[in-house]
């Protein structure tokens, strides 16, 4: 793939850049498994400071750092509460139950990517042996680009704490979820137990995740990581690249939130194209799905990747400029002004 590629599938399709490349070469490294790495350590301790937290673990993915925080939380025969969108739920393998045992009830996500409190406590089992243990609610946030609304976490978390459940939150992308609210991390970590943050997305590190939450929560954490196969050795020059993307890629998030909400207005402007939702570096739209096929093949001949769906998603990010979005747009308009595509 050329490195000219305007790439909007995802934004985790980030190249490291030179800064971020001298940082992992410059790591201090030791191995991990024994404890020596004092860069993943800066990086831990750091995430944990941010967060308001007492710890943190580095781990090599945001499914193993939230599939080991969902271990962490919920035995055999447990069960979480989490919504039918979740990432954990829908886009991890189904590793809550095909490793962890622990059964996932799926409630449906509101628009807003809530859910809604009446089913969360519809779900919420009584202490019996016909069910399982419900034990942990999972939230997303953001979730589908989405910020969740900051008293629907603190009425959402309530309601878990007064049925005695833990908390957990993916928060992969929470720090889009900071920079676009407004609000500082810790404040959008502090109603949960642990919350897992990527560094892969947004953040432009090419491998991590953090797990924040308790000493004791993240030393339980830190067996199932080995369990899991994510205890790695010197892996302080993954952990530098993330400490860069902490200090120096956070605040330009919000670039990514303008140019998304641009290329929402300008997708507007489109007859064949329905924009459904915007919110931070995520653009929803709806393209005829006679055309996905042949659209997304003539956009790649044009330098352009794009993955068209029934709902499509564009996804801005750090290797995505202003010009780039507009570059985008115009090769759609182009595409739609051939007469034999056109509707
Ligand atoms: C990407 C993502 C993850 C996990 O990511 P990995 O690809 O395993 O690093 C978890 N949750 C959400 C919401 C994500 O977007």
């Amino acid at each position: 793939m050329n490195d000219h590629m305007i790439d909007l599938r995802s934004d985790t399709v980030t190249r490291p850049g030179h800064g971020m490349l001298a940082a992992m070469t410059e790591a201090e490294v030791g191995d991990d498994v024994w404890g020596d790495d004092p860069t993943i350590k800066r990086l831990q301790d750091a995430l944990a400071e941010r967060t308001g937290k007492e710890a943190g673990l580095f781990f090599p993915s945001g499914t193993q750092s939230n599939l080991a925080a969902l271990m962490a939380h919920c035995a055999r025969g447990d069960e979480y509460i989490v919504g039918q969108l979740a990432h954990t739920y829908k886009y991890e393998g189904g590793g809550a139950a095909v490793l962890g045992s622990i059964q996932p009830q799926p409630i449906e996500n509101a628009p807003d990517g809530s859910l809604p409190l009446d089913k969360v406590a519809a779900a919420i089992k009584p202490i019996d042996d016909h069910f399982a243990r419900t034990r942990l609610l999972a939230l997303e946030n953001t979730i589908g680009g989405k910020v969740l609304p900051v008293q629907y976490v603190t009425d959402a978390t309530n309601l878990a704490r007064k049925w005695g459940l833990a908390t957990h939150l993916d928060g992969a992308r929470v720090f889009n979820a900071a920079v676009a609210s407004g609000q500082p991390v810790a404040e959008l970590c502090a109603p949960f137990e642990s919350i897992s943050i990527c560094f892969s997305k947004g953040l432009g590190a090419p491998v991590g995740s953090v797990l924040v939450g308790s000493k004791a929560l993240i030393e339980v954490a830190h067996r199932w990581r080995k369990v899991l196969g994510g205890g790695m050795r010197q892996a302080g020059v993954l952990a530098a690249a993330c400490h860069y993307a902490l200090d120096h890629n956070v605040v330009r998030l919000a670039e990514d939130h303008e140019n998304a909400a641009h290329l929402a207005s300008a997708l507007a402007q489109i007859e064949e194209v329905t924009v459904q939702s915007q919110a931070t570096n995520m653009v929803f739209a709806q393209i005829p799905l006679e055309h996905c096929q042949q659209l997304e093949a003539w956009l790649k001949e044009r330098g352009i990747l794009t993955q068209m769906l029934y709902s499509s998603r564009f996804v801005t990010h750090m290797d995505v400029s202003r010009s780039d979005i507009d570059v985008f747009v115009a090769a759609l308009k182009a595409y739609f002004c051939v007469p034999a595509f056109r509707k």
